[in-house]
């Protein structure tokens, strides 16, 4: 009963398109905030936020109530393409891919898959425009340009 239960909700998860790696993680890590039950059901598939229901208590409550909590054990994530740090809201490894695009469990941001990538400069997995960024940098780091005005060279 309980296994067939668990499989459930894996599924309504896998429905939604998040990448394997990510699920694994975020299954493993909510709890309903009501029962701790780990059994947490995802709802709605048309919604990027799906709603969540616990199988165990019946409560209902959003996506960013129960993975908040757990953004900062993202980093711990072995496979490091799977979260991108948000440039909106500065939080690191926040950003998850959901289909075809990329949303921030921190401020709510949706990335578009092509705003997703590594700054040119420093290398870091960035969710944001990273059209300049060997010359101007993301949030993270300066750019070649910041580089330079910094540098006692051009004194
Ligand atoms: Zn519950
Ligand atoms: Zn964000
Ligand atoms: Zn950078």
């Amino acid at each position: 009963m309980y296994k067939a239960e668990e499989k459930n909700c894996r599924q309504s998860w896998d429905n939604l398109g998040f990448k394997s790696s990510v699920l694994e993680h975020i299954v493993e890590n909510i709890r309903c905030p009501v029962c701790h039950s780990n059994l947490i059901k995802a709802q709605d598939k048309d919604n990027i936020f799906p709603s969540l229901s616990c199988s165990s208590c019946s409560n209902s409550f959003e996506v960013n109530d129960v993975v908040e909590d757990n953004c900062s054990s993202y980093d711990d994530a072995e496979d490091e393409d799977s979260f991108a740090h948000c440039s909106d809201c500065s939080s690191l490894s926040s950003v998850v891919k959901l289909g075809e695009k990329w949303i921030c469990f921190s401020c709510h941001k949706i990335h578009n898959d092509n705003d997703v990538g590594y700054c040119k400069y420093c290398h870091r997995f960035i969710a944001g425009n990273l059209e300049d960024s060997f010359l101007s940098g993301c949030f993270m780091c300066e750019g070649q340009m910041g580089h330079y005005m910094n540098s006692k060279a051009y004194d």
